[in-house]
């Protein structure tokens, strides 16, 4: 039988602001042979999320924070190579918390759910984007929480990442009149116009953000869907039409910050606007996945929603990665690849 050997990265001391290469350190073991019961995967795609950052403090969120000496914890997508398990045959692609890690041996579990087969048919890494948590987060967070309506405004920050062009593209196939996205860079600003069916597209690294606000949003925004926190919130809460919705799916500015900033500062345009603002994690929708899901697949097969990757390459590189997401270096959902598929 091969010899195979396994690249960990393990979470060696607490980030402090943001996330350096020393934080972790590197393990290399051999994969030990599978117990009756066991599977042996391949590790090919690891899935990068801002949430990672949280899961590195010393704090209990919705799930416990990732261990000194643990391996980082990371969504994956890989391949079954040798299986001792009935559920799965080698060749399968498999989705899981699989870490950042070359091999993954499991008990067709992970330390969040089960190991996941990908539905034939479509791209694997798609289940780490579009057809996964960021896909079916836009869904929900703009569908139930947003509720747009036919010819309203809807506001989406952190617009050209994962999430926030799946959502702005959701809210524009529900009837939105109007679409506006918050985002860094003259690129990313292009991509939400011409290739996302944006209607707007704000440059928060240059722009006036609260101005063009009101200038693209005339009559106030009526559903904003922020990523983002901080001033960007304070400038749409300033903007808001009466009995808005402000859905809070993630604050990426503070994620990074030793001390939490106060605010939002103007908290009071709710009460003045009679608006509401709620938060929501996507895992409060595991029964209704596959609802989210099946309306994704039709969508992109019909092109209403165009969604972009962005490959990274090499595992040693995983920190780096992470560190994309805080520079605003990735176009759409941040992944790295391992190695290339098919490993059999
Ligand atoms: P993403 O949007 O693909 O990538 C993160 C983006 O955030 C970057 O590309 C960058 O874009 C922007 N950003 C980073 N630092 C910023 C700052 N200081 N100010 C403004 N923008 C900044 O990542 P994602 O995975 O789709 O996640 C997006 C948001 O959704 C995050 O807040 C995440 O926590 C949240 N989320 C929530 C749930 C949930 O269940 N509630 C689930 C998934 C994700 P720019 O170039 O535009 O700056």
């Amino acid at each position: 039988m091969t010899e195979r050997t396994n690249r960990q990265l393990l979470l060696a001391r607490r980030p402090v602001g943001d996330v350096a290469d020393s934080d972790f350190e590197l393990r290399v073991e051999p994969v030990a042979p599978l117990d009756e019961g066991q599977l042996l995967i391949r590790n090919l795609w690891l899935s990068f999320d801002p949430t990672q950052r949280g899961w590195l403090n010393p704090v209990e969120s919705y799930v416990p924070p990732v261990a000194i000496g643990e391996v980082m914890r990371a969504s994956g997508v890989g391949q079954v190579v040798e299986s001792r398990h009935p559920g799965f045959v080698p060749g399968e692609f498999v989705s899981g918390l699989f870490g950042w890690q070359d091999w993954v041996v499991s008990n067709g579990m992970t330390a969040m759910g089960p190991v996941q087969k990908v539905p034939a048919g479509i791209d694997p890494k798609a289940v780490l984007g579009v057809f996964g948590v960021t896909g079916v987060t836009a869904y929900f967070g703009m569908l139930d929480l947003g509720q747009p309506t036919p010819g309203c405004t809807v506001l989406v920050s952190g617009a050209a990442g994962a999430t926030g062009s799946v959502a702005g593209q959701v809210a524009k196939i529900k009837g939105a009149g109007r679409v506006i996205g918050i985002a860094g860079g003259a690129d990313k600003c292009a991509w939400l116009v011409e290739r996302g069916g944006f209607d707007a597209a704000i440059d928060y690294k240059s722009d006036d953000v609260e101005a063009r606000i009101r200038a693209e949003a005339p009559n106030g925004v009526d559903v904003f869907f922020d990523n983002v926190g901080g001033p960007i919130l304070e400038a749409a809460l300033n903007n808001l039409a009466m009995r808005a919705r402000v859905v809070l799916c993630g604050g990426i500015s503070s994620y990074n910050a030793v001390e939490l900033p106060p605010g939002p500062r103007n908290y009071m345009q709710l009460v003045i606007m009679r608006a509401r603002m709620e938060g929501f994690i996507v895992i409060d929708y595991l029964d209704r996945w596959a609802e989210a899901v099946g309306a994704l697949a039709v969508w992109v097969h019909d092109g209403l929603i165009h969604y972009e990757e962005d490959i990274q390459e090499g595992l040693e590189h995983a920190p780096a990665t992470l560190r994309r997401l805080f520079e605003g270096r990735n176009l759409g959902k941040q992944l790295l690849k391992i190695t290339d598929p098919p490993i059999i």
